[in-house]
Order: C-alpha cells, then structure tokens, then sequence
C-alpha cells in the first residue's frame, strides 16, 4: 500500500484517506471562522493585520478575504465565498458553512465505508431535489419594490445599520432602481445616518475649479489622468530672455492642448491630477466645467459610466477614448451619468468611521440583493425556515436509490440544517430542542417556522426572507465544490505542514 505522506521534489504530498482527513479539518477550520458571524445576532470579529490596522466586522466574506490562507483547499473555500459575493452579493457565511458540513458528513460516511463517489451521487440527488423544491416553494411577489425593500432588511439585520433599517432599505432600493450594482457607489459621510440618501448619477465630492464654471451640461466628457499644466523646464537659468523664451513655449504647448480639446468638442474634463490656472480660465470661458483632484476610483467608475476610458496621456488619445453623458453641480457635489446606464450614489452618513465601513460592506450586500430581487421578486423565508423546510423535502422524497447513495441523501437534509442550527446557537437557544420544535410548529402553525434569534424562540417570521437566487446558489455552491473536494485524492502542498514533520 502507499503510505499517506511522501515527499516529491521537495514538495510535500498528502495522498488516499489521509488527504480526505486533511480537505476536512481545512474546510471545517475556514468554516468555524466565520460560523459565529451567521445572523442578525453573530458575533463581530476584530481583525488586524500586520501592520497592526484593525477593522472589525461581521461580515463573512471580509473575514474570508483577510484569512492569509496558504493551504490549497483554504484557498479554495475562500474562493467558493467570493464567487457566491460576485454572483449573488450575499449567503456567502451561508455557502461556507455549508460546505464545512458537507464534508464533515462525508467524511463520517467514508469512515463508515462508504465510497466518495457513491457520497457525491448521494449529494447530487439530494441538491436536485432541494433545487426543485426551492422553485416550487419560492414566493413570487407582486410588487418587486416591497419584496426587495424586506430582503434588503433580512441581509441588513445584524450588520450594524439596525437603527435605521427602514431608512437605509428604502435609500437602498432607490439605488438598485436606479442603477445595477456595479454603478452604484456609497460615499461616506460623517452625520447621523437618517441624514444618508440616494443621488441620482455618480457623485463625486469635488468642485469646479472655478465657481463661474457651468454648472450643468451634456456630451462629451474626458476623463484625465495626467497634469493639465505645461511641461516643467527642469534647468536653472538666470538670462531673463532665456526664461521668457521658456515661458513662451511653455504657454504655446498648453494652449495647444487646450484648442485641441475645445475642438473636441467637450463639455466637461474630470482629471485626477491638477490643472493649470490659465486652462481653468480657458474652459470657464468655453463652456467646459473642470473638477481637478478626482479620487483615482472614481476615475475609472467614471470612464466606465461614460463609455470612455482614463486617459493617461492627452498626445495619445485615441477614438473611444472620449465617453459622453451629464453632469450637474450640486452644492457639495457633482453628479455625472452616463448615456443610457444608470448610476446611482448613496451618500452614507455615519457617526464613527468604524461603522462607515462596515454598514457600507452590508449595504453592498444589500444593493445587490435589492437589484436581484427588482429583477425577478422570488424569494423563500428565511431564518433557518427553508433550510429546515428543504431537509425535509429531502427525507420524505421516496428513495429509488441503493441504500448507501440513500444515506448519502440523508446525510445532505441533515448538513442543511446547519444553517438554522448556528442561527439557534448563536441565540443561546437549544439546538435540538429548536430544531424539534420548527419540526413540530411546521405541521400545526405554519409551513414557515424560523428561528426568532433575537427573541430566542420558534416563530413565523413572514418579513424574515431572502432572494431565491440566493439560497439555492450558496447550495449549489456548496454542493459543487465539496464534490470537487471529495474526489482529491492527493494534496500536493509547496510548504511542510503545520504540526507534522516530514517522515
Ligand atoms: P450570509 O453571509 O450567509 O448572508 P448573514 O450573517 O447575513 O450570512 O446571515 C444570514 C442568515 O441570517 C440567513 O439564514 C437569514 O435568513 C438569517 N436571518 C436574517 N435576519 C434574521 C432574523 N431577523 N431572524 C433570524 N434569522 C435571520
Ligand atoms: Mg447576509
């Protein structure tokens, strides 16, 4: 037989069950770190990193991205949670979690003899099926604005913005009605947060350079990422004809750029670095408004929005280059949208800077569920309701499968029920009497028992829901990736092992 541990060139491979054993205690590490943020009532964590900055958040996949994970299968976790982000912007805490319990119930049934392959079968029916009963259960709503507005409040609760949650869900949905998520940006702004609201445009917090500039306009707008200023003369003379003789043809480079871009035909120019004030006075005087020192990110989102592109380099421009849309000055701000997409803003006051960042991490969870939902209004209850709801499903679709991919179905309803069981756990509830009791109040109250974790109990939670799209992508997620998970035989790792010496 091949012994589990050998090295290879200097790498260290991890091969058969002993492999399984270490994918296992990785994925159940990863998952136990974020296992305790789940729901409104999961604890904050305070990360700091090696330069001693903190950032404490609630926030699943924040925490994910800030584990400094070498080993492969971590890595791999990490990733299953960013694609849930990049897909469905929430249930990332959800997917993580769960593939945390998948493996650990395979690998009980493995222990028990059973072969990863018949478990992966198993999984695979059992997913079928949960997806199936998902789409039948899912609700439909008739208005996608009330629908979106109690789902943004579900993935809103417990991150901070609690006190203000009809407030922040209704700016939020504003946003999403507006603009799809990837034009929409949150400022943040010191105050109290009722004073936060939605802009319409992108909204950058600058002025013109020069107050007489217009103030709104529309068409062509470049976006610069280079001085707006003549080229420095990088020598010391001291005969005064030599230095006007500079001047001179410093004067005549810039007003060449400068005709060149009013033939152009501009109406507005963002740049990020400074301009001259003799190209301030020119555009005032053309018609163009001028916003120097824009913040680099907001550079490309601008680009982005206009169909245009950052310009390094103003000799080198070429066609496409030049975007088109509008802009509008406002007292604090200047908005800018793009022709035919959307933008949107969300100015965030907030008391602390602490909280800034992290109710802005829930609010980009929530633009995307808001924008999820605007489009298609299904959602399933939440709460732990549909995980418990789906287990059951499960267990009660008749097998027509041998009895080892059966208890491999079985295993998949049980690892479902890891969702609402944190939910319990971190409400300092009982876990099987919970359980039990959502069994139980299902049949004789209603379908959609949930776990009430802030009033500790067992209840309906009709306004507790959460995008359809969602829940079952975090299973599907799940379920593939552990799949993928249980057919690795063989680990190869570039460094030696935590806690085990090479043979
Ligand atoms: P994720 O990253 O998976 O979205 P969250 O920390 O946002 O993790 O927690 C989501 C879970 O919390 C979901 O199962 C959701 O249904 C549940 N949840 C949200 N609001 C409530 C509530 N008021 N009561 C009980 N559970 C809730
Ligand atoms: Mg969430």
């Amino acid at each position: 037989m091949q012994p589990p541990l050998h090295m290879d060139e200097g790498k260290r491979v991890i091969s058969g069950r002993e492999a399984q054993r270490m994918i296992v205690k990785t994925a159940l590490e990863v998952s136990d770190r974020v296992r305790s943020t789940l729901g409104p009532l999961g604890m904050d964590k305070m990360l700091v990193d090696s330069l001693g900055n903190q950032l404490l958040t609630n926030d699943g996949a924040t925490i994910l991205k800030n584990l400094e994970m070498k080993d492969p299968v971590g890595k791999l976790i990490i990733e299953v949670a960013k694609a849930q982000e990049a897909r469905y912007y929430d249930g990332t805490t959800s997917c993580v979690i769960l593939v945390g319990e998948l493996l650990r119930s395979a690998d009980e049934l493995i222990e028990k003899g059973i072969h990863p392959n018949i478990i992966t079968k198993g999984y695979r029916r059992a997913l079928d099926i949960a997806t199936q009963f998902i789409d039948d259960e899912s609700w439909h709503a008739d208005s996608p604005r009330e629908c979106a507005e109690l789902a943004v409040k579900t993935a809103l609760t417990g991150k901070s913005a609690e006190s203000h949650l009809e407030h922040l869900a209704t700016i939020t949905v504003d946003a999403a009605e507006l603009a799809k998520p990837h034009n929409i940006k949150i400022v943040k702004l010191a105050g109290e947060v009722s004073d936060s609201r939605c802009v319409d445009g992108l909204a950058i917090l600058n002025r013109p350079c020069l107050p007489e500039m217009k103030q709104k306009g529309k068409g062509g707008i470049l976006v610069l990422d280079e001085e707006l200023a003549p080229p420095q003369a990088n020598m010391t003379l001291s005969d005064p004809q030599r230095i006007a003789e500079v001047a001179e043809a410093q004067k005549a480079y810039l007003q060449n750029r400068l005709s060149y871009l009013t033939e152009l035909g501009i109406k507005a120019v963002i740049c990020q670095k400074g301009i001259d004030p003799r190209a301030q006075e020119h555009f005032s005087r053309e018609g163009i408004m001028a916003v120097r020192n824009v913040r680099r990110s907001d550079m490309e989102r601008i680009a982005k929005l206009i169909h245009g592109r950052v310009v390094k380099d103003l000799a080198g421009m070429e066609e496409g280059d030049l975007g088109s849309g509008e802009y509008d000055v406002k007292e604090t701000y200047i908005t800018i949208s793009g022709k035919g997409s959307g933008a949107a803003t969300i100015m965030l006051h907030t008391p602390t800077e602490q909280a800034a960042d992290e109710v802005e991490r829930a609010l980009d969870d929530a633009v995307g569920v808001a924008s999820l939902l605007l489009d298609n209004p299904v959602t399933v209850p939440g709460a732990g309701a549909i995980q418990v709801m789906t287990a059951d499903a499960i267990r009660s679709t008749r097998p027509h499968d041998s009895g080892k991919i059966q208890a491999a179905v079985e295993a998949y309803a049980e690892s479902l029920e890891i969702i609402p069981r944190t939910l319990a756990e971190s409400g300092g509830m009982d876990v099987m009497d919970t359980l039990l009791e959502m069994r139980k109040e299902r049949e004789i109250i209603s379908p959609y028992m949930g776990v009430d974790v802030i009033k500790g109990k067992v209840a309906s939670m009709p306004d507790v829901v959460e995008p359809s799209v969602v829940t079952s992508g975090a299973m599907q997620a799940a379920t593939e990736n552990v799949i993928a998970l249980l057919r690795t035989d063989e680990l190869v790792m570039a460094k030696k092992l935590k806690g085990q010496d090479a043979p």
